[in-house]
C-alpha cells in the first residue's frame, strides 16, 4: 500500500500570465485597464489597520447589504466570496451532487471541468454551433446541473434573456447556473428572472467591470433557499473567506454607480473602435460583448501572431485546443495601449 492512493489529484486550472515588465502591455487576462472608483482609494486610506485583529463578519453583511441594494434584492438573496471562482466553486459543491452529468459548452470558461473533476461530479459538454452559439435543445437532455458564462468565455457571444429563459424553465429539476463575469460590458443581466424561477443562480464578479481583480470579491444571486445552501456549505469549508479589508473596498465600490456606467462605457468605445481597426487588418472576429476581442487573422496564424507579441512585450491570451487554436482573446486595454497594439500588428503583418 502506497500513501499516493489515497492522494486527491487534480489536475489544475491553468491561470493567464501574470508577467511584471516595465512598459509591457498586458491584454491576457481581462483585466480592467482603469483604476477602482476613487472611493475605493479613500477607504483604503482610511481603513482602520486596528481592525485587523478581529475577525471579519462571517456573514459579509456591509457586502451583501450594499448589493442587495444595487440590484434592488434582499441581503439574503446575495451570497458573496473570494472571487467568482471560489463562488463557482462553492456552488459546484452546492448544487450539483446528481449521477446525472452536468452540462456547459465544449468552449467556455475552463475551470468548469476543473472544478468537476476535483468534485467527482460527472459532466458533459454540448457543443457550441459552427458560429459559437449555444445550441438551447442541448440543454433540455436529463441531466444534474447546467452551467455556463453569459456572454460565453472566451467567445464573447451573448445569448438573449429568451434563450437563457427557456434552459431555466426546461430544467425544474436541476439548477441553472449563468456566470455573468462580463455581462456589464453591453449584455442585460438575466437576474429579473431568479423571481421567476428558483432553480437559477446568477453569478459576477468585480474582477473586471469593477477594477478589482486584485481584491478578490464575486457574489451570486438567487432566492433565500439557494443562498442559504450555499452559505451552509461556505460554513462547512471556511466560514471567514472575505476580509475586513475586501468587505469595505467592495461595499465603497458598489457605491460609485456613476464611475461604473463610465468605465464600462469607455470600454465597450474601446472595443468598439479596435474592432474596426482590427477588421482593417485582415482579422475577424465575433460580436464579442466583453471586455475582450475574439479574433483569428484570415492569413496568419495565431500562435504565430501571438509569440510575435509576446516578444515584443504585449501578452493576449491563446489556447492550443480544439476549436480555437487559431483566435485570440485580447483584453480591451486604455485607447493608448490598444493604439500600441494596432501599431505594431500593422507594421508585422505587412513584414510576413
Ligand atoms: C474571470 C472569470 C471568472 C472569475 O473571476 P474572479 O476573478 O475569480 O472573480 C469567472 N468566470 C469567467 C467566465 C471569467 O472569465
Amino acid at each position: 500500500m502506497d500513501w499516493r492512493q489515497n492522494v486527491r489529484t487534480a489536475e489544475p486550472y491553468v491561470p493567464g500570465d501574470q508577467p511584471d515588465k516595465k512598459g509591457m502591455i498586458k491584454l491576457n487576462t481581462n483585466e480592467c485597464p482603469y483604476p477602482p472608483a476613487p472611493g475605493v482609494a479613500q477607504a483604503a486610506r482610511d481603513f482602520a489597520c486596528g481592525s485587523l485583529r478581529l475577525y471579519p463578519d462571517p456573514a459579509c453583511g456591509l457586502l451583501t447589504g450594499a448589493l442587495a441594494d444595487y440590484y434592488h434584492v434582499g441581503p439574503e438573496q446575495v451570497f458573496v466570496g473570494v472571487g467568482s471562482d471560489d463562488v463557482l466553486a462553492m456552488c459546484f459543491l452546492t448544487f450539483f451532487h446528481s449521477d446525472r452529468p452536468i452540462l456547459f459548452p465544449d468552449v467556455t470558461y475552463s475551470f468548469y471541468d476543473v472544478w468537476a473533476r476535483l468534485y467527482r461530479i460527472p459532466y458533459r459538454t454540448c457543443p457550441l454551433d459552427e458560429s459559437f452559439r449555444i445550441v438551447p435543445e442541448d440543454y433540455m437532455q436529463p441531466n444534474g446541473g447546467v452551467i455556463f458564462p453569459n456572454p460565453n468565455a472566451p467567445t464573447g457571444i451573448l445569448e438573449s434573456i429568451d434563450t437563457i429563459e427557456k434552459i431555466v424553465k426546461a430544467n425544474p429539476g436541476s439548477m441553472v447556473i449563468i456566470d455573468e463575469a462580463y455581462i456589464d460590458f453591453g449584455g442585460v443581466s438575466c437576474l429579473p428572472l431568479i423571481e421567476k424561477y428558483d432553480n437559477l443562480l446568477v453569478v459576477q464578479t468585480f474582477s473586471k467591470s469593477r477594477s478589482m481583480a486584485g481584491c478578490r470579491i464575486g457574489f451570486a444571486i438567487g432566492n433565500a433557499e439557494t443562498v442559504r445552501y450555499l452559505n451552509d456549505v461556505k460554513f462547512s469549508f471556511n466560514s471567514y473567506t472575505m476580509s475586513r479589508l475586501s468587505l469595505s473596498l467592495g461595499a465603497e465600490a458598489v457605491r460609485d454607480r456613476a464611475y461604473f456606467e463610465e468605465t464600462t462605457a469607455k470600454i465597450i468605445r474601446t472595443r468598439e473602435r479596435v474592432k474596426k481597426e482590427l477588421a482593417a487588418l485582415g482579422f475577424s472576429f465575433t460580436d464579442s460583448m466583453g471586455n475582450f476581442i475574439f479574433a483569428s487573422h484570415g492569413r496568419i496564424p495565431a500562435k504565430q501572431i501571438f509569440e510575435a507579441l509576446r516578444a515584443h512585450d504585449i501578452y493576449v491570451r491563446y489556447w492550443e485546443k480544439p476549436r480555437i487554436s487559431n483566435y485570440l482573446r485580447i483584453s480591451v486595454g486604455t485607447d493608448e495601449e490598444m493604439d500600441r497594439l494596432t501599431d505594431f500588428l500593422r507594421e508585422y503583418l505587412q513584414g510576413v
